[in-house]
């Protein structure tokens, strides 16, 4: 009786350890990697990045972080591109210097539909060194904003590499988001939008929302029908998807999601964080240290399995229309 009480504890130990969401419609099940997703997230939010401010050694040391992964996973390069940088130069308009970064994309081609197109982004730039009077830490290293979301794509790359895509997938870590969505603007001027079928763009999914456990919002929810599809596949999961609560903060323009919605793509943003109340918000206190990884790699896992069916080709989101701006 002992023996097997320990055997069971030992079994449903293993079982909780690998944040498993089975979807009762299909007999698979999606296992992120924990494990995985500590090493990136303390990776890209350690002081050696020094806040991963666009045009600094700190975020040239995140990059070849990235590329080295994306390599490991064999991805292959973008479109015309000879490496998994798309590197541009642009002029931050609050301090008026010229600034010099890239975009890391690495793409995983379709089998059946390669000519449709699902990009999954997050930006891993953040706002770098700022010295205050008084203050010890001066380090502001991003690891809600946005480290965890680059390690969701990082996640959900190493997954779909491993179980096969039918459409292509575009994984994109945006620079320069910080300063006004600069990368995915720049990314977004080169392609046709037509072929982009939806954006799964990840911001700060490493707290827990108001909402409550296993739960995440999506920015834009009325905008398109991406974010029901998300909710249709995840029933049975125990994982819940709501719409953006914290409409008057605009959450939907805010982030490197727009930069593809103003083409039209279906383009939304993931999000976790209690934003009106999180305290470490842009400041020094962002540290990995703050977030809880269960959380991040239980909503890595709740996008993958709420996306399965548009990255199989199943369903098409309906494309977004934004209203005219007013003069
Ligand atoms: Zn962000």
């Amino acid at each position: 009786m002992k023996k097997i009480g320990m055997l069971l504890l030992v079994i449903i130990g293993m079982i909780s350890c690998k944040n498993e969401i089975r979807n009762t419609t299909e007999t698979s099940s999606v296992i992120i990697d924990s494990t995985q997703v500590r090493k990136h997230l303390y990776t890209l939010a350690s002081d050696e990045m020094q806040g991963r401010r666009s045009g600094t050694v700190g975020i040239e040391r995140a990059a070849q972080y990235i590329e080295t992964e994306f390599k490991r996973l064999g991805l292959t390069t973008y479109d015309t591109l000879s490496s998994y940088r798309q590197t541009f130069t642009f002029k931050n308009r609050r301090t008026q210097e010229e600034i010099t970064s890239s975009n890391i994309i690495g793409v995983l081609e379709g089998k059946s539909k390669k000519e449709e197109v699902v990009i999954i982004s997050a930006h891993y730039d953040h706002l770098g060194i700022r010295a205050k009077e008084g203050v010890l830490d001066s380090i502001y290293n991003g690891a809600n904003d946005d480290a965890s979301g680059v390690t969701g794509i990082l996640a959900l790359a190493e997954h779909f590499k491993k179980v096969g895509n039918e459409r292509t997938l575009v994984f994109a870590a945006f620079t320069a988001e910080e300063m006004g969505l600069i990368g995915s603007t720049h990314f977004g001027k080169g392609i046709e939008a037509s072929k982009f079928v939806a954006g799964i763009n990840l911001e700060m999914i490493g707290k827990t929302p108001s909402f409550g456990p296993n739960t995440a919002w999506l920015t834009g929810f009325e905008r398109s029908d991406f974010g029901k599809i998300i909710q249709k596949n995840l029933v049975g999961t125990g994982y819940q998807l709501f719409p953006d609560p914290y409409k008057k903060f605009n959450l939907f323009f805010r982030s490197d999601n727009a930069s593809l919605a103003r083409l039209g793509v279906p383009s939304h943003t993931f999000s976790t964080t209690p934003i009106d109340v999180d305290e470490d918000y842009h400041q020094a206190s962002d540290e990995a240290e703050t977030l809880n990884i269960s959380v991040i790699a239980q909503t890595i896992q709740a996008v993958a399995v709420g996306t399965q069916s548009i990255i199989a080709g199943e369903d098409t989101p309906t494309r977004v229309v934004l209203e005219e701006r007013k003069k």
